[in-house]
């Protein structure tokens, strides 16, 4: 051997040392092995991935160490006739199964000789989980956008305006990418629901906590109101930085419609329509503590059909229900909203008028008496005509409860039966 043979055996072996300390160090797993799978080398990063699937059993041939988990390799290596290439590239092995923390292999292998192979196997877990999650939100994206017909989903800058657009905001209200982009939540109100700072505030709520709901009206672009719900949660950035938020904007009209009933049934008299018995007792209480407290001035009034049961008898139960239902129209025409007017059963009203003295009270029945006096009530049976006594007391010292209330307004109601009827006490 000349100098020259030895020179570039020397530089051989460097390349040869370079090569495997590369394959030593190498961040992806390479095994070397025969057409049969038996391991004549592998780096340190290779026996890590291929550890946990193997056990106590010890890496000795790659293709048993992967059998329980992909035992398709010694069929494609079978299958493969060629003298040299790749027999596989990027095939994904599932070492655990699919759920959001899978480990997942990436495995090629390469044949490069006679009776030599070359896998190479890389731990692709992170980028599949991210996959998955980007394709899980697509997926829940896309149904937000085509089926949900109640929904729309925007987001907002970090100044508050709306940055993103899509089919959804059009859909539920009306505003085209043109008309939205740009503007704040304010947009979406209905004109005169919200002081123009309520949609800075919003915001600075879903900033101090992360997300907040409210509930409004709002318009269409067509000017249709709709009870709207607005869910606005804070984006960040990976590093966490504050970059905008997502909105979630619902018409949940029908929902709103469904409480309000509810709400109505739960308070209101079924024929009526005057307040429940309920409702007034609870009401009243509260009202009758916030009276003394604040030194307000209240007066009940206690009100009864006068010889209602020869109404019944005469023009009959359903009439007898027309002259009730008129009784609280001439009541609800007379009074102010705050006013509480319930039935308290039959024939028996009450009336609870928060800030009125016993004089502005005796006003207040007597106008009513008068109303319902002159009311000409249209029934099945024809005309018919009614009277009502009335009894009124007001908030004392010695009556200072709802009881005692509705007690001594008992006793003046009765004091206007003995009277005659059809008067005030
Ligand atoms: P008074 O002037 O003393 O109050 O005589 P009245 O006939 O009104 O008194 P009473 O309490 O004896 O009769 C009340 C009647 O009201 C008896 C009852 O059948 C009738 N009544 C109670 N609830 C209803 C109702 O929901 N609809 C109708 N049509 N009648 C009712
Ligand atoms: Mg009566
Ligand atoms: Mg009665």
């Amino acid at each position: 051997m000349d100098s020259l043979d030895d020179e570039a055996l020397e530089q051989l072996q460097a390349e040869h040392e370079a090569l495997l300390s590369f394959v030593y160090m190498s961040p992806v797993g390479i095994v070397r092995s025969d057409l049969a799978g038996r391991i004549d080398m592998m780096n340190p990063l290779a026996s890590q991935l291929l550890m946990p699937l193997v056990g106590a059993h010890g890496i000795e041939n790659i293709f048993e160490s992967l059998t329980s988990v992909a035992p398709e390799l010694r069929n494609l290596v079978e299958s493969f006739t060629a003298g040299r290439g790749a027999i596989c590239e990027h095939h994904r092995i599932f070492v655990t199964p699919a759920h959001e923390r899978a480990v997942v292999l990436s495995c090629s292998i390469i044949k490069i000789g006679a009776d030599l192979l070359m896998t190479v196997l890389t731990d692709v877990s992170r980028q599949v989980a991210a996959e998955r999650r980007a394709r899980q939100t697509e997926s829940w994206l896309a149904a937000i956008y085509t089926n949900v017909k109640d929904f729309s989903f925007f987001t907002l800058d970090a100044q508050g305006r709306v940055e993103s657009w899509n089919a959804s905001v059009e859909r539920v209200t009306g505003f085209s990418e043109a008309d939205a982009l740009g503007h704040t939540l304010a947009r979406f109100y209905s004109p005169g629901q919200f002081p123009p700072h309520r949609s800075p505030e919003h915001l600075a709520f879903a900033r101090d906590q992360g997300w907040h709901i409210e509930e409004c009206w709002c318009e269409t672009q067509r000017g249709e109101r709709y009870w709207g719900q607005i869910l606005v949660a804070v984006s960040r950035e990976e590093d966490g930085e504050f970059s905008g938020y997502t909105v979630v904007l619902r018409d949940i009209t029908e929902r709103k419609i469904t409480a309000d009933n509810l709400q109505r049934l739960l308070t209101t008299d079924h024929l009526t329509g005057a307040s429940s018995r309920a409702h007034f007792f609870e009401v009243a209480e509260a009202e009758i503590a916030r009276a003394k407290r604040d030194g307000d001035a209240l007066s009940l009034v206690m009100l009864d059909a006068d010889h209602f049961k020869r109404i019944n008898d005469t023009a009959g139960h359903l009439a007898g229900d027309e002259v009730l239902k008129r009784v609280v129209s001439e009541a609800t025409q007379l009074l102010r909203p705050q006013d509480l007017f319930a039935r308290l059963g039959g024939e028996e009203f009450v009336l609870m008028l928060s800030g009125a003295d016993a004089q502005q009270a005796a006003q207040v029945a007597e106008r009513l008496r008068a109303a319902v006096e002159a009311a000409r009530v249209d029934t099945v049976a024809g005309e018919v005509r009614v009277t009502v006594s009335l009894g009124c007391v007001t908030l004392s010292e010695s009556r200072a409860t709802l009881q005692a209330l509705l007690h001594a307004a008992d006793q003046a109601l009765y004091e206007a039966k003995s009277a005659g009827r059809n008067c005030v006490r």
